[in-house]
């Protein structure tokens, strides 16, 4: 038994594919600490800079003392408090839905909406970049899972258009995590009416940072202002928010179609209490902060610039994901490895998290980052480019 998990362990070793754990010691932030020395960080998705405001941890001790530490149940048994249904109801009005249901995690919101709606006899059409979350959803529902190219309309419009799948959900990232592209929603949102399928917006990394005071993609300029009926809106809370969670916001029927058969809301305790009155806050001041996105929109800008004619070109991003394009593996960590070693931290994404021949490092911006850290990580790439 534990010489084929060695085998498989040592394959993944050779090949250069082992995925290793470093240990913060003390808050996430821009400057972290690793076994006692310190690091300037582009790894985090605390785009907003909220996960150590002060007003934050005040929440989160108020609702420790309110509510004590654990959730002791589940949501449908005794889990359920007064703040989990406050967050609920301004999550919902942020988003502009009629309601939202807290999960514990955006990977168990997608496990959850998607195997509460398909089973087998189903379909679900899939970007083919999307979050490895969807992907797994939809291998759990037992619904047929038909994944398009990225991006690529016409081949989803084919697909949908020569299914006969009794139920269709289109699912897709609306900000990608490992490119920072964001999908055109107002077309997916018309080819989902036209062909009677729902369509499962993962808005992990928009939510926050997209759109009018950070209600998300569906706020976002270029996108159809009014929700069809059609859209499950999905965001997490790890992220932008700063804390930890996710919600599925959409009309009353499908949110109670998720109470009543989600097994990934159903058959788990309820978060602490304290997490929902931490976003509370969280929510008050992405609405209200409009300087902390002004402020990354600066960073993006600054950090385009800056690497605007390195041999490492970045991805077309707009947003606070900007991915720097390696090529190989062995390459993508030659260089995290290099900026290591100068006291920065980057993370080096290789397949099978991304296609073959497209690792990269995903540099990733936060509103706490400031002007001096985006050049010093620019300088210590241009160096680690001459040399080669
Ligand atoms: N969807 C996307 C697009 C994500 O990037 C992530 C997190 N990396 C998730 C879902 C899962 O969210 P969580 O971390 O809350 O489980």
């Amino acid at each position: 038994m534990y010489s084929d998990l060695v085998e498989r362990l040592r394959v993944r070793e050779e090949k250069g594919l082992r995925r290793v754990r470093r240990t913060i010691e003390g808050p996430q932030d821009t400057h972290v600490s690793i076994a006692g020395r310190e690091y300037l960080a582009f790894c985090s998705n605390d785009y907003l800079g909220l996960a150590n405001h002060p007003e934050l941890i005040e929440s989160a001790c108020q609702g420790v003392r309110r509510y004590g530490v654990g959730a002791g149940a589940s949501h449908l048994i005794n889990g359920h408090s007064s703040a989990h249904h406050e967050l609920e109801q301004a999550l919902a009005r942020f988003t502009g839905f009629p309601e939202a249901l807290l999960f514990s995690t955006g990977y168990m919101a997608n496990m959850g909406v998607v195997t509460a709606l398909l089973g087998r006899g189903d379909a679900v059409f899939a970007d083919r970049l999307n979050h490895a979350s969807l992907n797994d959803a939809a291998l759990l529902s037992r619904a047929k899972l038909i994944r398009y190219p990225h991006l690529d309309l016409t081949a989803l419009e084919r697909r949908l258009a020569m299914s006969p799948a009794r139920r269709k959900l289109v699912v897709t990232d609306a900000v990608f995590s490992m490119d920072g592209d964001i999908a055109p929603v107002d077309q997916l949102q018309a080819l989902c009416e036209k062909y009677q399928a729902w369509l499962l917006l993962d808005d992990a990394h928009g939510f926050g940072v997209l759109g009018k005071q950070g209600r998300g993609v569906l706020f976002s300029a270029s996108q159809a202002r009014a929700h069809s009926p059609n859209i499950i809106y999905m965001a997490t809370l790890g992220k932008s928010a700063g804390v930890f969670g996710a919600f599925v916001a959409a009309r009353s029927e499908l949110i109670e179609t998720l109470i009543q058969s989600a097994r990934s809301y159903i058959y788990t305790t309820a978060t602490p209490a304290l997490l929902p009155c931490t976003l509370l806050t969280s929510l008050r001041l992405i609405e209200q902060d409009e300087w902390r996105r002004e402020q990354l929109s600066r960073h993006i800008v600054q950090l385009k610039q800056a690497l605007q004619s390195l041999c490492w070109p970045l991805q077309p991003s707009t947003t606070p994901i900007q991915p720097l394009m390696i090529g190989a593996s062995d390459a993508a960590l030659r260089i995290s490895d290099g900026l290591r070693e100068q006291g920065i931290l980057v993370p080096a994404i290789r397949p099978p998290t991304v296609p073959l021949g497209a690792a990269r490092l995903r540099i990733s911006l936060s509103a706490s980052h400031t002007p001096a850290d985006i050049e010093r990580l620019a300088n210590a790439l241009w160096q680690l480019a001459k040399a080669g």
